[in-house]
């Protein structure tokens, strides 16, 4: 499934969404994030139907849906909310929109996605003895059983407490992935970007800022270095983030290698898989010279550029490239001099196994 949308927009009094030129190509999972008020959600309506363009059109696998009712559109969609109803049990719920289809067909997509949610033993449950978290997984897989090929969720999981949050996206993008998805995401939590992202759009006041890979959106621009990642508020805290497989994990420490460096985090995680990691740049220490310190990565970098963090305090962003890394290390003015560090050198970036958090697993 693919969708274009091309020249889509819609006005309210006070506010218009677009001119929204947008492609989303098969298989994806694309992060839609943006300030509240920004017009996500009237993009997702758009595109499910609940909403008409004033101009525009949207075109799933190049047919034009723009005035196909929405029953026809076969678009999956989650809200924050959980939607599921109240007189029906677990079981009776998830089933409802497949209660046509033939029993043997039923059963076995019912089993496949309650296994995936670990639901499984939830299905006698009344929907009012369920936690936030299960009506959200209950929610989400009572979509997903109508095998539609393509998910709107409009953040789906912004009430849920950040452990259940965590865990639920990790499962989401693994089931969007295995039943192969188009998924587009709406949040304004920067890490669910990270966990969910294979391409990122970023909206403000109605327009996209911009639409990128996860990598390309976050790489040091090198070109306009003013810019550094600052397209919107939710990147401008200059998190470095690093993203490799698996390659070694022992006893509580796992080894990934991003290009030809090998990073140490701590925990187990099973060889071959990815794991995406955020750094502050606050645990980001640069030394000139090599030293032997209790650090577990230590790597030798180019500083690309020297910009002021705050220019009240002093405290500056040193950001530093090797081959497909950048990072960002936060340090003072004094360190800066005292260290002599300047664009063109290599220093050594620093940090210990435990400053990396975990943002992506699959
Ligand atoms: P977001 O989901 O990013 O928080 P919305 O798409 O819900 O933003 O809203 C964007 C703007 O459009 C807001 O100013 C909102 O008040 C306005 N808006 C959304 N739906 C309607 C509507 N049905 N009628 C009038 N104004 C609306
Ligand atoms: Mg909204």
């Amino acid at each position: 499934m693919t969708i274009d949308i091309i020249n889509l927009t819609k006005s309210f009094p006070g506010f218009t969404l677009g001119p929204i030129d947008l492609k989303l190509p098969d298989n994806t999972i694309i992060v839609l994030i943006g300030p509240t008020g920004s017009g996500k959600s009237t993009l997702l309506n758009l595109i499910v139907g609940l909403t008409k363009p004033d101009k525009g059109s949207i075109y799933i696998n190049e047919i034009d849906i723009t005035n196909t009712p929405i029953e026809s559109r076969r678009i999956g969609y989650s809200f924050q909310n959980p939607s599921l109803f109240p007189h029906l049990n677990v079981y009776e719920n998830i089933v409802f929109g497949i209660r046509k289809s033939d029993r043997d067909n039923r059963k076995s997509q019912i089993k496949r996605l309650v296994e995936s949610f670990e639901v499984s033993n939830l299905l006698d449950r009344d929907i009012h003895a369920l936690s936030g978290g299960e009506m959200q997984k209950v929610s989400l897989a009572r979509m997903l059983v109508t095998k539609p090929k393509i998910m709107l969720m409009d953040e789906p999981l912004v009430h849920l407490d950040t452990k259940t949050r965590v865990q639920l996206r990790k499962d989401l993008r693994r089931i969007l992935k295995e039943e192969g998805v188009l998924g587009i995401y709406v949040t304004h939590f920067e890490d669910d970007v990270y966990a969910l992202a294979d391409s990122v759009s970023v909206l403000e006041k109605g327009i996209i800022k911009k639409t990128d890979t996860l990598k390309t959106m976050l790489a040091f621009p090198k070109n306009q270095p003013q810019s550094t990642s600052s397209i919107s508020e939710f990147f401008q805290k200059d998190h470095n983030y690093l993203e490799g497989r698996v390659t070694e994990s022992t006893n509580g420490i796992t080894i990934f290698k991003v290009g030809e460096h090998k990073f140490e985090i701590l925990g187990d995680y099973p060889i071959d898989s990815t794991v995406g990691v955020l750094i502050k740049p606050e645990d980001i220490i640069l030394a000139v010279d090599f030293v032997h310190t209790s650090a577990r990565n230590i790597i030798k970098t180019k500083v690309a550029a020297i910009h002021a963090s705050n220019i009240k305090t002093g405290i500056l962003n040193i950001h530093l490239v090797i081959n497909n890394i950048s990072l960002v290390s936060r340090i003072t003015q004094e360190s800066k001099e005292h260290l002599k560090i300047t664009e063109g050198e290599y220093v050594y970036a620093i940090f210990k196994a435990t400053a990396p958090h975990i943002v992506r697993e699959e």
